[in-house]
Protein backbone atom coordinates (compact mmCIF):
# COMPACT_ATOMS: atom_id res chain seq x y z
CA UNK A 1 0.00 0.00 0.00
CA UNK A 2 0.90 3.49 -0.36
CA UNK A 3 2.72 5.89 2.07
CA UNK A 4 0.91 9.18 1.59
CA UNK A 5 -1.47 10.22 4.19
CA UNK A 6 -4.84 10.90 1.76
CA UNK A 7 -7.88 8.91 2.44
CA UNK A 8 -8.08 5.27 1.59
CA UNK A 9 -9.75 5.17 -1.93
CA UNK A 10 -9.86 1.64 -4.10
CA UNK A 11 -8.61 2.46 -7.74
CA UNK A 12 -8.53 -0.38 -10.25
CA UNK A 13 -8.41 -3.02 -8.21
CA UNK A 14 -5.82 -1.77 -5.08
CA UNK A 15 -6.50 0.04 -2.45
CA UNK A 16 -3.59 3.25 -1.97
CA UNK A 17 -3.88 6.70 0.16
CA UNK A 18 -5.33 8.88 -2.40
CA UNK A 19 -2.04 10.37 -3.32
CA UNK A 20 -1.49 14.09 -4.15
CA UNK A 21 -2.07 15.21 -8.09
CA UNK A 22 -3.72 11.57 -8.61
CA UNK A 23 -5.92 12.47 -11.63
CA UNK A 24 -4.61 15.30 -14.34
CA UNK A 25 -6.71 17.69 -15.35
CA UNK A 26 -6.69 16.29 -18.67
CA UNK A 27 -8.92 13.72 -17.99
CA UNK A 28 -11.45 13.10 -20.27
CA UNK A 29 -14.07 12.99 -18.18
CA UNK A 30 -13.41 16.07 -16.10
CA UNK A 31 -13.91 18.40 -19.61
CA UNK A 32 -16.69 16.42 -20.97
CA UNK A 33 -18.99 14.91 -18.25
CA UNK A 34 -18.13 11.44 -19.59
CA UNK A 35 -18.32 9.62 -15.93
CA UNK A 36 -20.72 7.98 -13.77
CA UNK A 37 -21.49 7.42 -10.06
CA UNK A 38 -23.23 5.79 -7.00
CA UNK A 39 -24.04 6.93 -4.20
CA UNK A 40 -24.71 4.21 -1.05
CA UNK A 41 -25.30 4.56 2.17
CA UNK A 42 -24.12 2.17 5.64
CA UNK A 43 -27.90 1.97 8.50
CA UNK A 44 -27.16 1.26 11.96
CA UNK A 45 -28.99 -2.37 12.09
CA UNK A 46 -31.56 -2.79 15.25
CA UNK A 47 -29.70 -5.60 16.17
CA UNK A 48 -26.53 -4.00 16.29
CA UNK A 49 -23.65 -3.09 13.46
CA UNK A 50 -23.81 -1.15 10.52
CA UNK A 51 -25.45 -3.11 6.72
CA UNK A 52 -25.12 -1.62 3.45
CA UNK A 53 -28.85 -0.86 1.69
CA UNK A 54 -29.17 -2.54 -1.29
CA UNK A 55 -25.43 -2.32 -2.31
CA UNK A 56 -25.80 -5.06 -5.22
CA UNK A 57 -28.84 -2.86 -6.80
CA UNK A 58 -26.69 0.24 -6.26
CA UNK A 59 -23.72 -1.64 -8.29
CA UNK A 60 -26.02 -3.36 -11.16
CA UNK A 61 -27.05 0.72 -12.21
CA UNK A 62 -23.68 1.41 -11.45
CA UNK A 63 -23.32 -0.99 -14.44
CA UNK A 64 -26.11 0.14 -16.51
CA UNK A 65 -24.96 3.82 -16.49
CA UNK A 66 -21.39 2.80 -17.83
CA UNK A 67 -23.20 0.53 -20.57
CA UNK A 68 -25.38 3.81 -21.70
CA UNK A 69 -22.18 6.07 -22.23
CA UNK A 70 -20.33 3.22 -23.90
CA UNK A 71 -17.98 2.44 -21.07
CA UNK A 72 -17.04 -0.58 -20.13
CA UNK A 73 -16.16 -1.36 -16.04
CA UNK A 74 -13.89 -4.22 -15.98
CA UNK A 75 -15.28 -5.39 -12.35
CA UNK A 76 -18.19 -7.03 -11.85
CA UNK A 77 -21.14 -6.02 -9.48
CA UNK A 78 -20.12 -8.92 -7.13
CA UNK A 79 -16.14 -7.83 -7.37
CA UNK A 80 -16.95 -3.78 -6.81
CA UNK A 81 -19.25 -5.32 -3.80
CA UNK A 82 -16.49 -6.76 -2.06
CA UNK A 83 -14.36 -4.57 -2.74
CA UNK A 84 -16.67 -1.88 -0.91
CA UNK A 85 -17.23 -3.68 2.16
CA UNK A 86 -13.00 -3.73 2.47
CA UNK A 87 -12.87 -0.55 2.11
CA UNK A 88 -15.68 0.41 4.79
CA UNK A 89 -12.63 -2.07 6.83
CA UNK A 90 -9.89 -0.25 6.06
CA UNK A 91 -11.38 3.04 6.09
CA UNK A 92 -12.52 2.02 9.44
CA UNK A 93 -15.64 3.86 8.93
CA UNK A 94 -19.66 2.34 10.46
CA UNK A 95 -21.70 5.31 9.43
CA UNK A 96 -20.61 6.16 5.64
CA UNK A 97 -21.69 7.01 2.34
CA UNK A 98 -19.85 4.97 -0.22
CA UNK A 99 -19.03 6.83 -3.89
CA UNK A 100 -18.12 4.71 -6.66
CA UNK A 101 -17.07 7.17 -9.52
CA UNK A 102 -16.27 5.83 -13.43
CA UNK A 103 -14.99 7.71 -16.10
CA UNK A 104 -12.80 8.06 -19.40
CA UNK A 105 -9.47 9.00 -17.92
CA UNK A 106 -7.49 9.66 -21.80
CA UNK A 107 -6.38 12.71 -22.97
CA UNK A 108 -9.08 15.23 -23.54
CA UNK A 109 -7.97 15.84 -26.88
CA UNK A 110 -9.57 12.69 -28.16
CA UNK A 111 -13.20 13.87 -28.06
CA UNK A 112 -14.12 10.53 -29.14
CA UNK A 113 -12.89 8.47 -26.40
CA UNK A 114 -9.84 6.74 -26.92
CA UNK A 115 -11.09 3.84 -25.18
CA UNK A 116 -13.87 2.20 -24.04
CA UNK A 117 -12.33 1.05 -20.45
CA UNK A 118 -13.45 2.48 -17.48
CA UNK A 119 -11.16 3.68 -14.60
CA UNK A 120 -12.98 2.80 -11.77
CA UNK A 121 -12.34 4.76 -8.17
CA UNK A 122 -14.27 4.07 -4.74
CA UNK A 123 -14.67 6.01 -2.06
CA UNK A 124 -16.26 6.04 1.48
CA UNK A 125 -16.44 9.12 3.66
CA UNK A 126 -17.92 9.76 6.91
CA UNK A 127 -21.78 9.94 7.46
CA UNK A 128 -24.01 11.50 9.96
CA UNK A 129 -26.74 9.56 9.77
CA UNK A 130 -29.76 11.12 12.17
CA UNK A 131 -30.62 8.51 14.88
CA UNK A 132 -33.65 6.42 14.64
CA UNK A 133 -36.87 7.67 15.62
CA UNK A 134 -36.30 11.27 15.31
CA UNK A 135 -39.02 13.59 13.11
CA UNK A 136 -39.39 13.17 9.73
CA UNK A 137 -36.67 15.54 7.73
CA UNK A 138 -38.49 18.95 6.47
CA UNK A 139 -37.02 20.84 3.22
CA UNK A 140 -38.72 23.92 1.64
CA UNK A 141 -38.40 23.77 -2.54
CA UNK A 142 -38.38 25.93 -5.70
CA UNK A 143 -39.52 25.14 -9.02
CA UNK A 144 -36.79 25.66 -10.46
CA UNK A 145 -36.73 27.77 -14.06
CA UNK A 146 -34.34 24.75 -15.47
CA UNK A 147 -36.16 22.04 -17.36
CA UNK A 148 -35.30 18.82 -18.02
CA UNK A 149 -34.96 17.25 -21.44
CA UNK A 150 -37.55 14.96 -22.44
CA UNK A 151 -36.30 14.18 -25.62
CA UNK A 152 -33.77 11.17 -24.89
CA UNK A 153 -35.65 9.62 -21.61
CA UNK A 154 -33.66 5.97 -21.36
CA UNK A 155 -30.16 8.51 -21.05
CA UNK A 156 -31.64 10.03 -18.13
CA UNK A 157 -31.99 6.59 -15.81
CA UNK A 158 -27.87 6.32 -16.21
CA UNK A 159 -26.01 8.73 -13.13
CA UNK A 160 -23.98 10.41 -15.26
CA UNK A 161 -21.83 12.85 -14.11
CA UNK A 162 -22.94 15.27 -16.73
CA UNK A 163 -26.34 15.31 -15.75
CA UNK A 164 -25.24 17.12 -12.81
CA UNK A 165 -24.24 20.54 -13.94
CA UNK A 166 -27.82 21.57 -14.21
CA UNK A 167 -28.81 19.57 -11.01
CA UNK A 168 -25.96 22.24 -9.36
CA UNK A 169 -27.06 25.12 -11.11
CA UNK A 170 -30.52 24.54 -10.08
CA UNK A 171 -29.72 23.88 -6.54
CA UNK A 172 -27.87 27.31 -6.26
CA UNK A 173 -30.97 28.92 -7.55
CA UNK A 174 -32.56 27.02 -4.70
CA UNK A 175 -30.18 28.26 -2.18
CA UNK A 176 -30.28 31.54 -3.12
CA UNK A 177 -34.51 31.95 -2.74
CA UNK A 178 -33.76 30.45 0.82
CA UNK A 179 -34.64 26.84 0.18
CA UNK A 180 -33.25 23.74 0.07
CA UNK A 181 -34.64 21.93 -2.84
CA UNK A 182 -35.45 22.41 -6.05
CA UNK A 183 -38.16 20.84 -8.74
CA UNK A 184 -37.40 20.31 -11.96
CA UNK A 185 -40.53 20.33 -14.73
CA UNK A 186 -40.11 18.90 -18.33
CA UNK A 187 -40.37 20.84 -21.62
CA UNK A 188 -44.60 20.44 -21.25
CA UNK A 189 -44.56 21.28 -17.48
CA UNK A 190 -44.57 17.79 -15.98
CA UNK A 191 -42.95 17.09 -12.67
CA UNK A 192 -39.97 15.08 -13.31
CA UNK A 193 -38.05 14.84 -9.29
CA UNK A 194 -35.92 17.32 -7.21
CA UNK A 195 -32.87 17.77 -7.08
CA UNK A 196 -31.12 13.93 -6.01
CA UNK A 197 -34.32 12.92 -5.02
CA UNK A 198 -37.53 11.15 -6.58
CA UNK A 199 -41.05 12.60 -5.86
CA UNK A 200 -43.87 11.90 -4.32
CA UNK A 201 -47.12 13.95 -3.66
CA UNK A 202 -50.59 13.25 -2.29
CA UNK A 203 -52.77 14.17 -4.25
CA UNK A 204 -56.52 14.07 -3.24
CA UNK A 205 -55.74 10.99 -1.12
CA UNK A 206 -54.46 9.25 -3.84
CA UNK A 207 -50.62 8.94 -3.77
CA UNK A 208 -48.73 9.46 -7.22
CA UNK A 209 -45.16 9.97 -8.78
CA UNK A 210 -43.94 10.65 -12.03
CA UNK A 211 -43.75 7.56 -13.73
CA UNK A 212 -40.09 6.37 -15.28
CA UNK A 213 -41.41 7.62 -18.63
CA UNK A 214 -40.81 11.10 -17.77
CA UNK A 215 -36.54 12.08 -17.65
CA UNK A 216 -35.61 11.08 -13.96
CA UNK A 217 -33.67 8.31 -12.64
CA UNK A 218 -35.43 5.88 -11.24
CA UNK A 219 -34.09 6.12 -7.41
CA UNK A 220 -33.74 2.37 -5.36
CA UNK A 221 -35.13 4.49 -2.65
CA UNK A 222 -38.21 5.40 -4.78
CA UNK A 223 -38.86 1.77 -5.27
CA UNK A 224 -38.42 0.87 -1.87
CA UNK A 225 -40.90 3.03 -0.45
CA UNK A 226 -43.42 2.47 -3.25
CA UNK A 227 -43.01 -2.00 -2.25
CA UNK A 228 -43.34 -0.72 1.34
CA UNK A 229 -46.40 1.35 1.02
CA UNK A 230 -48.19 -1.28 -1.03
CA UNK A 231 -47.41 -4.24 1.31
CA UNK A 232 -49.67 -1.54 3.77
CA UNK A 233 -52.50 -1.06 0.60
CA UNK A 234 -51.15 2.19 -0.19
CA UNK A 235 -50.76 1.60 -3.89
CA UNK A 236 -48.34 4.59 -5.63
CA UNK A 237 -50.10 5.43 -9.05
CA UNK A 238 -46.76 5.92 -11.30
CA UNK A 239 -47.58 8.26 -13.95
CA UNK A 240 -47.47 12.43 -15.59
CA UNK A 241 -47.78 14.56 -12.81
CA UNK A 242 -49.31 18.32 -13.80
CA UNK A 243 -47.74 21.49 -12.43
CA UNK A 244 -51.28 22.23 -10.90
CA UNK A 245 -50.82 18.98 -9.07
CA UNK A 246 -47.95 19.91 -7.81
CA UNK A 247 -49.20 23.48 -6.10
CA UNK A 248 -52.45 21.73 -4.81
CA UNK A 249 -51.05 18.79 -3.12
CA UNK A 250 -51.73 17.87 0.11
CA UNK A 251 -48.37 16.44 0.77
CA UNK A 252 -45.11 15.96 -0.95
CA UNK A 253 -42.40 14.04 -0.23
CA UNK A 254 -38.85 12.96 -1.48
CA UNK A 255 -36.90 9.85 -1.32
CA UNK A 256 -33.17 9.35 -1.80
CA UNK A 257 -30.43 7.01 -0.54
CA UNK A 258 -28.62 10.02 1.13
CA UNK A 259 -31.58 12.21 2.14
CA UNK A 260 -33.97 9.04 3.16
CA UNK A 261 -37.72 9.86 3.16
CA UNK A 262 -37.97 13.76 3.57
CA UNK A 263 -41.33 15.60 3.97
CA UNK A 264 -41.69 19.65 1.81
CA UNK A 265 -43.21 21.33 3.38
CA UNK A 266 -43.48 24.58 1.07
CA UNK A 267 -43.08 25.33 -2.10
CA UNK A 268 -42.28 28.39 -3.91
CA UNK A 269 -42.93 30.12 -0.30
CA UNK A 270 -46.56 28.66 0.10
CA UNK A 271 -47.13 25.73 2.60
CA UNK A 272 -47.85 22.69 1.55
CA UNK A 273 -50.84 21.09 3.21
CA UNK A 274 -50.57 21.79 7.04
CA UNK A 275 -46.95 23.05 6.46
CA UNK A 276 -45.95 19.63 8.54
CA UNK A 277 -45.31 16.48 7.51
CA UNK A 278 -48.36 14.68 6.49
CA UNK A 279 -49.78 11.24 7.24
CA UNK A 280 -48.37 9.28 4.49
CA UNK A 281 -45.08 10.76 4.74
CA UNK A 282 -44.97 9.67 8.09
CA UNK A 283 -45.83 6.46 7.12
CA UNK A 284 -43.42 6.20 4.34
CA UNK A 285 -41.06 7.79 6.55
CA UNK A 286 -41.54 5.02 9.34
CA UNK A 287 -41.48 2.17 6.83
CA UNK A 288 -38.75 3.19 4.97
CA UNK A 289 -36.68 3.59 8.68
CA UNK A 290 -37.38 -0.13 9.37
CA UNK A 291 -36.38 -1.67 6.65
CA UNK A 292 -32.84 -0.10 5.99
CA UNK A 293 -32.30 -0.83 10.05
CA UNK A 294 -33.19 -4.06 9.85
CA UNK A 295 -36.58 -4.28 11.70
CA UNK A 296 -38.28 -5.40 8.69
CA UNK A 297 -37.10 -7.17 5.30
CA UNK A 298 -36.60 -5.71 1.99
N1 LIG B 1 -32.61 11.55 -8.87
C1 LIG B 1 -31.32 11.96 -8.96
C2 LIG B 1 -30.96 12.91 -10.05
C3 LIG B 1 -30.36 11.51 -8.05
O1 LIG B 1 -29.09 11.93 -8.14
C4 LIG B 1 -30.75 10.61 -7.03
C5 LIG B 1 -29.73 10.12 -6.04
N2 LIG B 1 -29.05 9.00 -6.50
C6 LIG B 1 -32.10 10.19 -6.98
C7 LIG B 1 -33.00 10.68 -7.91
C8 LIG B 1 -32.55 9.18 -5.95
O2 LIG B 1 -32.00 7.93 -6.25
P1 LIG B 1 -31.65 6.85 -5.13
O3 LIG B 1 -32.90 6.62 -4.36
O4 LIG B 1 -31.23 5.66 -5.91
O5 LIG B 1 -30.57 7.43 -4.27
Amino acid sequence: MDTNTGNIIWVNGRFIHEPEGFITPATHGLHYGTGLFEGIRTHRQVNGGWKIFRLKDHLMRFHDSARQLGLEIPYSPDELAVACEELLDQSGLQDAYLRPIAFTDCHFQHMAKATAEAKVVLMAIPFSSQPRGMCVPVGTAIVSEYRRASANVPFHRAKLTGHYSLISIAASEARSRGCNQALFLDERDRLCEALTDNVFLVVNGQVITPSDSAPILKGITRGTVIDLLARENVHVIERDVSLAEVYNAEEIFTTSTAGGVKSLIALDGQLIGTGAPGAITQLASSLYEDCVGGVIEH
